[in-house]
């Protein structure tokens, strides 16, 4: 079945991972800007990543036929310094005007820390300014229901925000509902090991349905699988859901939620 996976980091994946992906489906994917591993050295490391996303893997991907669209922004791994964030904010904007890039992203929090919060807020601010669309990282385990809140509460303090152009990434159970309940759009991962998986999601769209939840595989360096969302699809087969809900799932949603940004072609 063609799909979309609209999270994943095709910057740490390899040409073979593509054309498997391509062959089982894949026409388009979204690749948030992401901490590398390690901290960057300075602006030009962050510029040079940027022009990654926006020159090169759009490239690589067409190869197999694969639409490669990016979001610009500061992990919160590298958030600590808000005055080299500053900088690296500063460069942004030239990049937002790329032709495939579809906002900013993936922003969050990773430990909560006060200087977290500051470097998010920069960010929220300058999407905002900009009408840009958002895509949001929640921490890792024990700190994921305390982070999701601590975002939730930081976009409903801001009038501009159209909870509909705003993903909330990574929800597992105890998350979702948060997401959902507010407008926003519910990403949900799927990784071998942490955050939810194939099954997991399944039970999911059984408990809270289909409606503006994305399938994703946030495949980067790390144990993780950039055929997450055909696994979706075959687990979804096994459990009965009508090849309607599964379409949504793995492409209508993201076409709908991704087609808000001017730059987002659905492909055909
Ligand atoms: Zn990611």
């Amino acid at each position: 079945m063609d799909f979309i996976d609209p999270h994943i980091h095709i910057a740490s994946r390899t040409t073979d991972d593509l054309a498997v992906m391509a062959k089982m489906g894949c026409r388009a994917v979204a690749e948030p800007a992401f901490w590398m591993g390690y901290d960057r050295s300075g602006v030009n490391s962050f510029h040079d990543y940027f022009r990654q996303l926006t020159e090169w893997e759009p490239r690589r991907c067409a190869n197999f036929g694969i639409d490669h669209y990016s979001w610009m922004g500061i992990n919160a791994k590298e958030a600590e310094d808000v005055g080299f964030s500053r900088e690296v904010i500063a460069e942004l904007p030239s990049f937002l005007d790329r032709p495939t890039v579809l906002g900013i992203g993936e922003i969050g929090l990773h430990k909560c820390t006060r200087n977290e919060v500051a470097t998010l807020e920069l960010l929220i601010d300058l999407a905002l300014s900009r009408g840009e669309m958002m895509v949001f990282h929640t921490p890792h385990l024990e700190d994921k229901y305390k982070g999701t809140r601590m975002i939730l509460d930081l976009l409903r303090g801001d009038r501009r925000v159209d909870p509909a152009r705003v993903c909330i990434d990574h929800c597992e159970e105890h998350t979702i509902r948060l997401a959902l309940e507010e407008g926003y759009w519910a990403g949900v991962t799927l990784y071998p090991v942490t955050k939810a998986n194939p099954r997991r999601l399944v039970d999911l769209v059984e408990m809270v349905g289909p409606d503006r939840l994305l399938a994703n595989s946030s495949a980067d360096w790390g144990p993780s699988d950039p055929l997450a969302v055909p696994e979706v699809v075959a687990s979804m087969r096994r459990r009965g859901h009508p090849f309607s809900t599964i379409h949504q799932l793995v492409w209508d949603n993201p076409v709908a939620f991704l087609g808000q940004s001017a730059h987002f072609h659905a492909p055909i």
